[in-house]
C-alpha cells in the first residue's frame, strides 16, 4: 500500500540519507501542491527556484508530451531539431554567443570552471575567485568554488586552483588577484547563501576590473536566472555584460536541463572533445525549456515577478515591524528572504503547518521563492499565513 507511512520507510530503508525530507507530496496545480492526506499547501518554494511556471502549466506539459512521442534522446552525435533554438533564444536574451547544455546547476558551474581553465592554460592562468557564502553546486570542483566549510567537510583532498573574496566588497577581489587569476564567478543574488542581493558598485566594480585585468567574469544564475528577479538574468539588473553565466534550476520547468551560455569572446572555446555529457540538450529537455522561456515571454512573466515582487516585500515589511524576531526583509523581485535574528527552522516548519511551503537558508533566512505566475490573492494568503504563524511563534519564544 501507497500510505505515506510505507512511502517513508521505504525511503528511508533504500534511499541515502542525503536529505531530511518531510511532507509525501502526490500533487501539483499552479501555485498548490497536495501531500498525501489531501492537504494543500501554498508553494513558495517552487522546488528550490525550478517550477517557475508553477505545477502543471498545460504549455509545459503538452511541449513534454509532444517532445517525447517525437523523439526524446539521441546524443550529442546528431544534430536535434530543439537544441539550436534553445540556444537562439537563451543567447539572444543574454550575452549573445554559444551554449552549452548539461543537465544540472554543479555541471553548468563544472563546465564554466573548465572553460576558464582551456581559456587561460596558454597564460599560465587558471585560479578561480569565488565569494564566501556563495553556492555553486556539489561535484568537487564546484563544492570548492562554493564559499561555505559545511559542504566541504571530509572531502579533501579537493581541487587546486581557487581563492575565495567576500562578497560585495570589491577591495577583497583585487587582494584575491595573482598573475594566475583566471576568472571570478559571482550570484547576482545569492540564494543558499540566505538572499543576499549584490550591491550595484560590487557588481559594476567587478566588471570594472575583470576588463582591467583582461580576466574572465562569470556569474551564477542557476537560481537567480530565467526571470526570478524580474530581469531575464540577474546580472541584467547591472547594466553589465559577464562573459559567461551558468543557467539549471528554473529553465526546464522541472524537467532536468543546465546550460552555460557565452558571449561571442569565449564563445570558441571549447571545441570538438573539449567538454561533454551524454544527456546534455536532449530534444525533450530542450522541449521544457523553450516552453518554458514562451509562457515567461508570452504571459510577460519577468514584470509578473517585479510587481509580485514589490507587493509582497511590502506585505512582508508589514509583518516585520511587528514582530522583533524579524531582523530584515531582503531580495530582488521574486527572490525573498525574511531575516530573522534567530534560527529560522521552526518557523519554516510552522509555516508549513499552517499551509506554506518555504525554506529556512543559512541558519537564520525564511527563503521565499514563489513562482513567477503567482498572484495578488496568492501574496496576500501567504502574506496572512506568515503573520499568523509569526504570532504562534512569538507566543512560543
Ligand atoms: C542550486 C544551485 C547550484 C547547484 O545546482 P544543482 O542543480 O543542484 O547542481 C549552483 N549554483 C547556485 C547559485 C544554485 O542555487
Amino acid at each position: 500500500m501507497n500510505t505515506p507511512q510505507n512511502i517513508q520507510e521505504l525511503h528511508d530503508r533504500y534511499v541515502m540519507a542525503t536529505y531530511a525530507p518531510s511532507l509525501t507530496l502526490v500533487r501539483g496545480r499552479g501555485t498548490y501542491v497536495w501531500d498525501a492526506e489531501g492537504r494543500r499547501y501554498l508553494d513558495f518554494l517552487s522546488g528550490i527556484a525550478v517550477t517557475n511556471i508553477g505545477h502543471g502549466h498545460p504549455h509545459l506539459v503538452r511541449a513534454i508530451r509532444r517532445q517525447s512521442r517525437r523523439l526524446m534522446h539521441v546524443s550529442n552525435l546528431f544534430y536535434n531539431e530543439v537544441q539550436p533554438r534553445l540556444a537562439q533564444a537563451l543567447a539572444e536574451r543574454s550575452l549573445g554567443g554559444k551554449c552549452f547544455f548539461c543537465n544540472s546547476g554543479a555541471e553548468a558551474n563544472e563546465a564554466l570552471i573548465k572553460l576558464a581553465r582551456l581559456w587561460g592554460h596558454s597564460q599560465g592562468r587558471y585560479e578561480i575567485i569565488t565569494m564566501r557564502n556563495s553556492f555553486h553546486g556539489r561535484t568537487l570542483a564546484t563544492l570548492t568554488a562554493t564559499g561555505q566549510d559545511k559542504v566541504k567537510k571530509g572531502f579533501d583532498p579537493l581541487p587546486q586552483g581557487f581563492a575565495y573574496a567576500e562578497f560585495n566588497d570589491l577591495a577583497s577581489v583585487k587582494a584575491a588577484l595573482t598573475e594566475r587569476t583566471a576568472a571570478v564567478l559571482v550570484e547576482a543574488v545569492q540564494g543558499e547563501g540566505g538572499v543576499r542581493p549584490a550591491r550595484p558598485d560590487f557588481m559594476q566594480g567587478l566588471a570594472d576590473l575583470c576588463e582591467q585585468e583582461g580576466i574572465l567574469l562569470f556569474c551564477d544564475e542557476v537560481q537567480c536566472g530565467v526571470g526570478r528577479t524580474g530581469q531575464w538574468f540577474g546580472y541584467q539588473h547591472y547594466g553589465i555584460k559577464p562573459h559567461a553565466i551558468a543557467l539549471a534550476k528554473g529553465l526546464g520547468g522541472g524537467f532536468p536541463i543546465g546550460a552555460v551560455v557565452t558571449a561571442p569572446a569565449v564563445a570558441d572555446i571549447f571545441q570538438v572533445g573539449s567538454h561533454a555529457t551524454t544527456f546534455g540538450g536532449t530534444p525533450i529537455a530542450c522541449a521544457a525549456a523553450l516552453a518554458v522561456m514562451e509562457v515567461i515571454e508570452r504571459d510577460a512573466l519577468t514584470e509578473n515577478a517585479r510587481r509580485m515582487g514589490a507587493a509582497f516585500m511590502e506585505g512582508l515589511q508589514q509583518v516585520a515591524g511587528r514582530y522583533d524576531f524579524i531582523h530584515e526583509v531582503r531580495g530582488t523581485g521574486l527572490m525573498i528572504g525574511l531575516v530573522l535574528n534567530q534560527p529560522a527552522k521552526e518557523l519554516e516548519v510552522l509555516l508549513r503547518a499552517h499551509g506554506l511551503i518555504a525554506l529556512a537558508t543559512a541558519d537564520t533566512v525564511i527563503r521565499f521563492l514563489p513562482p513567477l505566475t503567482v498572484t495578488e490573492t496568492d501574496i496576500r494568503k501567504a502574506v496572512s499565513i506568515i503573520d499568523r504563524a509569526c504570532a504562534v511563534w512569538s507566543k512560543r519564544a
